[in-house]
């Protein structure tokens, strides 16, 4: 496809308001990205005409349902290249997601004086989740270091290794630093010594070709709602192996085969790990976007954020004021930085006066800041919808705020 974001942008009606009479330049990506309308109808229709419980009824309306989240299933399956539908697990998002592993596998596998390895520029959800299962467990987290341009410091893995260490979690891409990470290597030093590999792919799954098989990750997580579907709705992908030996994470309908005050037993797989009526129309209209986004194509719209990204780099460059935090070579779309005797949340304040959206603060990433001894950044994320021009508007913007301290 050629990529046209003059007609891409038609697909997003909130790129054409306003905020604070100004057009919105919408630079949150990496927070939550907008929704194709395709995405934002199909939950409208689903609800209009389609509405029903999953996995019970016999009735029409609930056989459809039922279809269509499937459906939807299969086409995550292909999205990240799973061997089987029993290894995608539908969840809240990355956090449930995270949450669930650091409970079940925890529970099955992690044991008094057993440890758990992270990185240090690990987003919250991939830290507290852990550190829950430590308390429980007493079990301990190393941390692999970054260095500071923000790259982490692969070659220290092995010795952070011990026969006590018992799972890796590390993000695929940093939504503070920007660092893409070697996943592939980490995952191949993991398992010289057995141990499986959690990969984080809250940043990673929207901007760039994601085979688990290929990379060989034991799990794989992802938000719905980073990835231009809706919010309240994420993936598990894990392997049959480990899902099969892991308890599960939550009780209730859907999960189990059979259920009386002796024993229950447990549904199959990925059934067993989906407690409660699900989220299937969240389900169903994030198909949508991981189709919408294959349309396009991963590998174009990869190209032309990196484009955005050398743009924008180059440009906040020419700034003897700005210090941008995580100046790796292989970054993903987002630029993160602090301002001389600019407080970020007030360039944050006033930026958005200009109708432009950024981030500032922790970004849920604490260690990644007392790394850098700051207490906050501002960050602009990019997506395939955003133009050169906004990134110009961003740059003046800047400037003009420069001029009032
Ligand atoms: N991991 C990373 C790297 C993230 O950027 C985020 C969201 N900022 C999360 C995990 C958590 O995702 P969610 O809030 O969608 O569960």
């Amino acid at each position: 496809m050629n990529f046209d974001v003059k007609e891409i942008r038609k697909d997003f009606p909130i790129l054409s308001e306003k905020v604070h009479n100004k057009p919105l330049v919408y630079f949150d990506n990496a927070a939550t990205s907008q929704k194709p309308r395709i995405v934002i109808d199909t939950i409208a229709e689903y609800y209009s005409r389609f509405n029903s419980n999953i996995h019970r009824g016999v009735h029409y309306l609930s056989n459809f349902a039922t279809e269509a989240n499937e459906r939807a299933r299969e086409t995550v399956r292909k999205f990240i290249n799973a061997s089987s539908t029993e290894e995608i697990i539908f969840t809240r998002g990355t956090t449930e997601s995270i949450n669930l592993v650091a409970y079940s596998f925890g529970e099955t596998f992690i044991g008094e004086g057993d440890e758990i390895i992270v990185s240090e520029m690990e987003h919250h959800s991939d830290i507290v989740p852990w550190q829950l299962l430590c308390d429980r467990k007493k079990s301990k987290i190393k941390v692999l270091p970054f260095d500071d341009n923000g790259v982490l410091e692969v070659g220290k893995l092995e010795s952070l290794i011990t026969d006590r260490t018992k799972i890796v979690a590390v993000t695929q891409i940093s939504n503070v630093l920007g660092t893409v990470n070697p996943i592939k290597e980490i995952i191949e030093t993991a398992h010289k010594h057995n141990i499986p590999v959690l990969i984080d792919g809250a940043q990673g799954v929207q901007h760039t070709n994601v085979d688990v098989q290929a990379l060989d990750c034991d799990f794989y997580v992802f938000s719905g709602h980073k990835t231009y579907g809706p919010t309240g709705v994420g993936v598990l992908y894990g392997k049959k192996s480990l899902l099969e030996q892991m308890v599960p994470y939550q009780g209730g309908g859907e999960m189990i085969e059979s259920v009386s005050f002796a024993k229950t037993t447990y549904n199959v797989l990925p059934f067993k790990f989906e407690a409660g009526t699900p989220n299937y129309i969240d389900a169903i209209a994030l198909e949508k976007a991981i189709l919408y986004i294959q349309n396009i194509g991963i590998p174009e719209i990869e190209a032309y954020e990196k484009q955005l990204l050398d743009y924008a780099t180059e440009q906040i460059s020419q700034f003897d004021w700005v210090r941008i935090i995580g100046t790796a070579p292989h970054k993903a779309s987002l630029i993160s930085f602090v301002m001389d005797g600019i407080h970020f949340s007030d360039a944050g304040i006033l930026l958005d006066q200009l109708g432009i959206a950024i981030r500032t603060g922790t970004h849920c990433a604490e260690p990644t800041m007392q790394h850098f001894d700051i207490t906050g950044t501002a960050r602009a994320s990019f997506a395939f919808y955003n133009t050169m021009e906004e990134i110009d508007i961003f740059i003046n913007g800047l400037k003009r705020i420069k001029t009032m301290f």
